[in-house]
């Protein structure tokens, strides 16, 4: 069983580079375009893998992978209080800072 991300939220991570990674626990194929996903790996969760489809850009994602997003999304998320200045604060991952600056670059 699968099932597409919700855009609102991958809205938080859409920019976030994936990477491609080792994966053998299944073979799946985008139920659009009907060729083989590839299993990916947001910068700095390394232990989430989600199965993108490299022609629609789709992501589909069993129950457990979505949890596992949204996870990720809360960990983004989580304590948006503003750092002064440009360094990156003690306990930010790279993930949350870089979706900080784009976010401050936004405004
Ligand atoms: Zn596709």
């Amino acid at each position: 069983m699968t099932e597409f991300l919700l855009s609102a939220i991958w809205a938080n991570v859409e920019e976030h580079p994936f990477h491609l990674t080792e994966d053998d626990h299944k073979q799946a194929s985008c139920p659009k375009c009907t060729i083989d996903l590839n299993p990916v790996s947001p910068a700095d969760f390394s232990d989430v893998i989600v199965d993108r489809c490299p022609t629609c850009e789709g992501f589909w994602l069993d129950h457990g992978e979505l949890d596992r997003m949204r996870d990720v999304v809360k960990a983004i998320d989580s304590g948006t209080s503003a750092p002064s200045g440009d360094q990156k604060p003690a306990g930010w991952s790279d993930l949350r800072w870089r979706i900080y600056l784009l976010k401050r670059n936004r405004d």
